[in-house]
C-alpha cells in the first residue's frame, strides 16, 4: 500500500529545502538588524481567536478554516495566519507588561482549507514580524523598509510595493458610506458574492477577482480627504515622507484594504509582476484594534508577512547557492581500512571537515563514481597495502593529482589544503 500526501499539501525535496534555509537564514540574519526576536506559536489554535480577530465574515473564517474538533467542546483551527496568534501569545505571557513593546518574527506553516491551485496550497508557510506596542508612523516604515531589505537580499527584482491608509474606525465607517454610495449604481455588474458583501461588509467588494468587479472596483475615485481624519491623514504622511526619505518606491493605491478586519491606518501589499493572479508575496499593515480586540490594553502594533512559496518562484537565488559541499570521501578495499577508514570518518568531522563514506559495499570504481556525484574535493583511498605503510592515498578531484599522506597526521594535513 503506497500513499499520498494529503490535498494541497507537499514534500519539500532537500535540493528545494536547501534553499528554503538559505533564505530564511537571510531572513533571520535581517530580523537581527532590526531588532526582531524570535516566537514560536503552536500550529493550532483555538478556532474563536481567528473568528474574533479575523472576522466573522472574512473569507478565511468562512469557507477556509482547517477546524479540529476533539470531542464537543474543543475546536481548534489549524493557525491560517500568525498575527492573531502572536498576538494571543503577547497578551497571554503579559508580555504587555513586561516589554510594552517588542518586535517579534515567526517562520512557520499556515493553512487553509481551500481548493489548491497554481500558487495556492493547504499548506504555505510564512515568515513574518510582528511589532507590538507602538501605533508610531515610524514604525510602518520601518517594517515596510524591512521587507523590501529582505527581497534585496533574497535577489528579488520587478516588485511593487502598493500602500494604502485604511484609518481608524471612524474613519472606515465613513470610507464604508462612501463606498456604498459609489457602488450603488454598479450592483447589477457586481457578482452574487458582492451584492451580498455591499450589505454586509463593502470593503470585501475591493478585493474581489470575480469577472466584472475589479473594473467596477478600478472605476472608483476614491479621496483620502474625503475619510480620513486629520490624525490618521497625519499618520498617513509621516509613512510615507520617511519612505521617501530612504528612496523606497511605493504606489499609493486606495482601493487595497486587505480582507480581514483587523487592519487600519497603514496597509501594504508587495507583488510580483513574474507571478500571475497570485501575485503578492508579502502583505501587512498595522492593527491597532486587535490588541485590545483579544483583551488587552489599547496598544497599536504593526506587522507583514511573506509568502515563502511566492517569495522562492520570484527570487532569483539559485540552488547551487544552498549547497553544502563535502570535503571528502573515504573510499576504502578490504575489511580492515573499512573499520579503519570508519574511525578517521569521524575524526575529520570532529575537526570540521565535512566527510562521507560508502555504505552500500561498492567496489573501488562505484566508490569513485559516488564521491565524483557527491562532487567532494578530494577522496581518501585506503586499502590493504597503504595500511601496512600507515598511509593513505588522497586524490585532488578538480586536478586529479595524487599524493601519500601518513594516517596519523591526516587531519591536519586534509585541513591545510581546504
Ligand atoms: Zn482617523
Ligand atoms: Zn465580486
Amino acid at each position: 500500500m503506497k500513499f499520498n500526501s494529503p490535498t494541497g499539501m507537499k514534500d519539500i525535496l532537500p535540493e528545494e529545502a536547501l534553499l528554503w534555509h538559505l533564505i530564511e537564514e537571510k531572513a533571520i540574519s535581517i530580523f537581527n538588524l532590526y531588532g526582531y526576536k524570535p516566537l514560536r506559536t503552536p500550529i493550532l489554535e483555538e478556532s474563536a481567536l481567528f473568528n474574533r480577530s479575523l472576522g466573522e465574515e472574512a473569507e478565511i473564517v468562512r469557507k477556509q478554516m482547517f477546524e479540529v474538533k476533539r470531542g464537543s467542546s474543543e475546536s481548534y483551527a489549524l493557525r491560517p495566519e500568525a498575527t492573531a496568534a502572536v498576538v494571543r501569545a503577547y497578551l497571554e505571557n503579559n508580555l504587555d507588561r513586561t516589554n510594552t513593546f517588542i518586535k517579534l518574527f515567526y517562520i512557520g506553516p499556515m493553512f487553509r482549507a481551500e481548493r489548491p491551485q497554481k500558487g495556492r496550497l493547504r499548506q504555505f508557510h510564512h515568515i513574518g514580524v510582528e511589532a507590538l506596542g507602538s501605533d508610531s508612523p515610524y514604525l510602518d516604515s520601518e517594517i515596510i523598509a524591512l521587507a523590501r531589505r529582505i527581497l534585496e537580499e533574497l535577489k528579488v527584482h520587478g516588485f511593487t510595493i502598493r500602500l494604502n491608509s485604511l484609518g481608524c474606525s471612524s474613519d472606515q465607517q465613513k470610507l464604508k458610506s462612501i463606498l456604498r454610495i459609489k457602488l450603488k449604481g454598479h450592483l447589477n455588474k457586481l457578482c452574487a458574492d458582492c451584492n451580498e458583501r455591499y450589505k454586509k461588509n463593502v470593503f470585501r467588494v475591493l478585493d474581489c477577482k470575480n469577472e466584472g468587479c475589479p473594473q467596477v472596483v478600478a472605476t472608483l475615485k476614491l479621496r483620502y480627504e474625503d475619510y480620513l481624519c486629520s490624525g490618521c491623514s497625519e499618520h498617513f504622511l509621516i509613512v510615507r515622507k520617511n519612505l521617501d526619505r530612504l528612496k523606497i518606491n511605493y504606489s499609493l493605491s486606495p482601493t487595497l484594504v486587505r480582507g480581514l478586519d483587523y487592519y487600519s491606518r497603514t496597509v501594504f501589499e508587495i507583488t510580483h509582476q513574474g507571478l500571475g493572479a497570485q501575485d503578492a508575496i508579502a502583505a501587512g499593515g498595522r492593527y491597532d484594534r486587535l490588541i485590545p480586540e483579544l483583551g488587552g490594553p489599547e496598544l497599536g502594533a504593526a506587522g507583514f508577512a511573506f509568502g515563502v512559496e511566492r517569495l522562492l518562484l520570484a527570487s532569483g537565488l539559485e540552488c547551487a547557492a544552498a549547497k553544502p559541499r563535502l570535503d571528502i570521501f573515504i573510499a576504502s578495499l578490504g575489511n580492515s581500512a573499512k573499520e579503519q577508514g570508519f574511525v578517521l570518518l569521524q575524526k575529520l568531522r570532529e575537526a570540521q571537515v565535512a566527510s562521507e563514506t560508502d555504505y552500500e559495499n561498492k567496489s573501488l570504481k562505484g566508490q569513485m563514481r559516488r564521491a565524483n556525484d557527491l562532487a567532494v574535493k578530494f577522496v581518501a583511498l585506503l586499502g590493504d597495502d597503504e595500511l601496512k605503510k600507515q598511509m593513505i592515498i588522497l586524490k585532488d578531484m578538480q586536478s586529479g593529482k595524487q599524493e601519500e599522506i601518513g594516517l596519523d597526521n591526516f587531519v591536519e594535513e586534509i585541513k591545510k589544503r581546504l
